[in-house]
């Protein structure tokens, strides 16, 4: 990737964010995790979305994490509205690079705060559990949910608000609001005329809890409309400030971007900035949504094409079909990564009964329960089986 543009440590993106970077740039992380403050300037409440942690490819230091806590504790205090506190964080998805320092938030804004004032509260969207048939795809995430919980089960009372059942993470909703509104307009009179909301949307493909979150003007709806203005889309890693997003379950992911569509396309003429989980501001939020929708459009068309190309309609393996998609137009080292992003548009096309999977055994001599066991190298499904294209009706005698 050519080189990123620097962010700086703290930025004001408009009267009602500010951008804090994690400190932990790296491979996967671009500049490093984007985590934002959102508020109403004329009141002392601030929302955080996100913290930061180390991902698989990029360490999170003990000095970088200082440096991140100590911008956060700056953008509190040039808060316009004094004494100003974080009363809850979200987080946008359990991967680690947003969710492994949530402690030392916590702890860093209880000493900042004092003992009576503390009482953040800790919110997120639940992982899939694989009950209700969901999709295989996200299969590993089942403990993810009980891995963060179980992390942040030292932290007290007098740091962190507990929900009745005493567990540290309150339950998003799709839908869930947070208002933002001046000092003075309590949100729950709805006197809130000049005030700011935060709105949950559910938009899994990344991961199964991943979020987004619109943020709306109240000032411009008018009381007899609940329509509201969107003022800008937190997308977290749905959509990237610089290139394209991984996920994984690319008919999740297409769905969640064609309601992001919809919810943007009815926004007036103004172009919606999106505040990405990694990377720069996209300026025009609804034109970067749909570029990425074509582009897997485009990228499943290539796939069927293929498919259809293979003489006999003989099953081919991930691997060969890149080599004849790609050929010689990537170098080697991406390889693996075009496969494993073939895989997941032959897990949607096979899904839709569109394609067929003949499964193979692994070759000999290879762990895979290792592989995936825990390690950073994981061997994705049907990685060694081949795919081949079927008529619709032929895939679904397949299944029975
Ligand atoms: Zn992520
Ligand atoms: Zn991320």
């Amino acid at each position: 990737m050519a080189s990123l543009p620097e962010l700086p440590g703290v930025s004001t993106l408009s009267k009602y964010v500010t951008r804090v970077l994690g400190q932990n740039p790296g491979k996967f992380t671009l500049q490093g995790t984007n985590t934002y403050l959102v508020y109403h300037p004329a009141s002392p409440s601030l929302l955080l979305l996100d913290t930061t942690g180390p991902s698989s490819a990029s360490p999170l230091s003990s000095s970088a994490l200082q440096t991140y806590l100590s911008s956060l504790r700056s953008a509190i205090a040039s808060h316009p509205t004094q004494p100003a506190r974080i009363t809850d964080i979200i987080l946008t998805h359990w991967h680690r690079d947003h969710t492994a320092a949530v402690g030392d938030v916590v702890r860093m804004l209880a000493k900042l705060n004092g003992a009576e004032e503390a009482k953040v509260r800790v919110w997120k969207f639940p992982c899939a559990t694989g009950e209700g048939g969901s999709s295989d795809a996200w299969k590993s995430e089942r403990t993810k949910d009980a891995e963060l919980e179980r992390d942040l089960e030292g932290l007290g009372g007098n740091e962190l608000e507990r929900t009745s059942d005493g567990t540290a993470l309150h339950t998003l909703r799709a839908g869930q609001q947070f208002s933002l509104a001046p000092s003075g307009a309590s949100p729950a009179t709805n006197n809130t005329e000049d005030g700011v909301e935060f709105e949950v949307v559910h938009t899994p493909g990344h991961t199964s809890d991943s979020i987004c979150v619109l943020l709306r003007d109240l000032s411009s709806s008018s009381p007899s409309s609940s329509a509201t203005s969107p003022l800008a889309l937190f997308t977290a890693d749905t959509v990237l400030g610089h290139g394209t997003a991984v996920f994984a379950s690319l008919s999740a992911y297409l769905s969640s971007l064609a309601s992001l569509i919809d919810l943007l396309s009815t926004s007036g003429s103004a172009p919606i900035p999106l505040y990405p989980g990694h990377g720069e501001v996209v300026t025009d939020g609804l034109a970067k949504i749909k570029e990425y929708k074509t582009h897997r459009e485009d990228r499943e068309k290539q796939v069927v094409e293929a498919l259809k190309a293979v003489e006999g309609g003989e099953a081919v393996t991930a691997g060969e079909l890149t080599d004849s998609i790609y050929a010689d137009t990537i170098p080697s080292s991406l390889k693996l990564a075009a496969t494993h992003g073939l895989l997941l548009h032959l897990e949607k096309l096979r899904e839709e009964g569109r394609v067929g999977r003949v499964a193979q055994p692994s070759p000999e001599g290879l762990d895979l329960g290792a592989a995936g066991g825990g390690g950073e190298v994981q061997i994705p499904q049907g990685w060694f089986d081949g795919w081949r294209w079927v008529e619709a009706s032929e895939a679904v005698e397949g299944r029975l």
